[in-house]
């Protein structure tokens, strides 16, 4: 066999004189790099830096650093750019990755900042007053009339039909991942979650497996193009349907699940074959415009009665403005726009890290056409996309997003280090894999208490955000980029995101 010329990129070190040779970092490494001969020995070549092995090391006798001088530096040929080349000599293949794009794109969190009350307008202390995260998902009329009705009291009834509604006391929902890219206790952990805080799951396009039957008030079930899982009964165990049509990780490309990760429970749950590779064409075999895609978000709403929300998912693209003004008009109650930062379990690299568009500029752009043409409340706007913490939460919502959805906070919630090898299916952490040994490390008890702790975290510190902006409501947050200023921005930029520069 010819010598790959890929240099390794990370290094294992093992202080041999505090290793007890338990072998426990063995036992724990999903990615097969150590071994045992009369001490603990490491084929460096393997190792992702997922750090499993490191956290269980009972005496921290082992640790991974990044191989210092694998190339001579080089601005424009960067160690990334040269290992690709490399591997695809070797290989003639297309490069996979996991999780979200990291190419340092500027990120437009980083570069909004939220107001706050001084003098006037009092801030509000969310410690003694009441602070409402409560969020409805659904389409909303523009008005509503009221009838009376003939009581002793003549009281008033509300005459307006409203579309279904799901309530939510937090404005954050996790974003969909399928059974099968995901172990099922990260699965079963998410819904939990979702059931305690309030809020929902989304099933990614791997169906429903029946554990999570009892979640079903919580959870978002997908349509997507591979139909996987979809039957009445998937129908009708959901809170709300979504069709998938893109993934801002891979926008414009289908989805690939290997057979060796469909495994019976999996097979069962998708409806397909074990051991086939599982594949999601890129198109929509049936949608081929807007009439296509309304036809679809009719006869799922036929076929649930009208009683729940049907919303369409697209990647943050170009065109991303006008395409969920269709989707609105074609009868959608929810339109998810999800980033070029969203995670993955698989895709190729070159798409993950090269096309899309940032987040913010999608919320921005569908925001203001939708209200443009005057049809903003028809559809709930449902955001996603690498966010990080709160803060990005609160300007995403100033920015017009009514919700926000995570997936990559989700999962390092639950253990997972970004190693990026969600693809292989050897996750060390028991999340993206479906090898046995390897899923029963994911205890969903205590991952749902963590995902729990980070929905409160986030929705506590969200409160404290209205606070400072004299709001008591996250309402009146929505779509007030007035209360946003931009450091460090072009006036192009500043523009499309709606927001003043910092000092005006
Ligand atoms: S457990 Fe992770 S960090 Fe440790 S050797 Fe294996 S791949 Fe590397
Ligand atoms: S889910 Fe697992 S394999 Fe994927 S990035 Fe996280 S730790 Fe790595």
């Amino acid at each position: 066999m010819t010598k790959t010329l890929i240099p390794n990129e990370f290094l294992v070190k093992i202080d041999h004189i505090r290793c007890r040779r338990c072998k426990r970092c063995i036992l724990n490494c999903g990615f097969g790099v150590l071994n045992f001969q009369d001490r603990i020995v490491a084929d460096h070549s393997k190792c992702v830096a997922c750090h499993r092995c490191a956290t269980f090391c009972p005496e921290g006798a082992i640790w991974i650093e990044r191989n210092p001088l694998c190339f001579k530096p080089n601005a424009h040929w960067t160690p990334e750019s040269i290992k690709a080349i490399y591997k695809q000599a070797e290989t003639g293949g297309v490069l996979l990755t996991g999780m979200g794009n990291d190419r340092p794109y500027v990120n437009y969190f980083d570069h909004l900042v939220l107001d706050a009350c001084q003098v006037t307008n009092p801030s509000i202390d969310p410690l003694r007053e009441p602070m409402e995260l409560r969020t409805y998902l659904g389409s909303k009329p523009n008005s509503l009339q009221v009838e009376t009705v003939e009581t002793k009291e003549g009281s008033y009834a509300l005459a307006t039909r409203l579309s279904p509604q799901i309530k939510l006391e937090t404005p954050i929902i996790f974003a969909g991942m399928s059974f099968g890219s995901i172990s099922l206790p990260a699965h079963k952990a998410l819904a939990r979650a979702a059931h305690l805080s309030g809020t929902l799951m989304n099933t990614g396009e791997g169906g429903l497996h029946r554990e999570l039957y009892p979640y079903s008030s919580n959870i978002i079930v997908q349509v997507a193009s591979g139909r996987f899982g979809v039957n009445q009964e998937y129908l009708d165990r959901a809170a709300a349907i979504e069709i998938k049509i893109g993934q801002g990780a891979k926008p414009g490309i289908g989805g690939h699940l290997p057979g060796e990760k469909v495994n019976q429970e999996v097979s069962q749950t998708r409806m397909i074959p074990a051991g086939t590779d599982a594949l999601s064409p890129a198109p929509h075999h049936d949608i081929y415009s807007i009439e296509d895609l309304s036809q679809l978000i009719y006869a799922l709403k036929e076929a649930t009665r009208y009683t729940k929300p049907v919303g369409v998912k697209i990647s943050a693209v170009h065109n991303a403005a006008a395409i969920a003004s269709g989707i609105a008009r074609a009868g959608a109650d929810f339109v998810y726009l999800d980033g070029f930062r969203g995670g993955t379990g698989a895709a190729p690299t070159i798409i993950r890290d090269h096309v899309g568009i940032p987040i913010e500029m999608a919320i921005a752009a569908v925001d203001d056409r939708l209200r443009q043409e005057g049809i903003r409340n028809q559809v709930s706007l449902i955001a996603a996309g690498g966010f990080r913490h709160s803060g990005d939460v609160a300007k995403a919502i100033a920015l017009g997003a009514d919700i926000v959805a995570i997936g990559t906070a989700a999962l390092i919630a639950m253990g997972c280090r970004l190693c990026q090898k969600c693809y292989t299916g050897n996750c060390s952490w028991g999340i993206a894999t479906q090898r046995p040994e390897l899923v029963q490390r994911l205890d969903p008890e205590e991952a749902t208490e963590r995902l729990v702790n980070l929905l409160r975290g986030w929705s506590l510190e969200l409160k404290e955000i209205l606070g400072a902006l004299g709001v008591n409501a996250v309402e009146s947050l929505r779509g007030s980029r007035e209360r946003l200023r931009g450091i460090g921005l072009n006036q192009v930029e500043l523009e499309i995101l709606g927001v003043k520069p910092a000092g005006r």
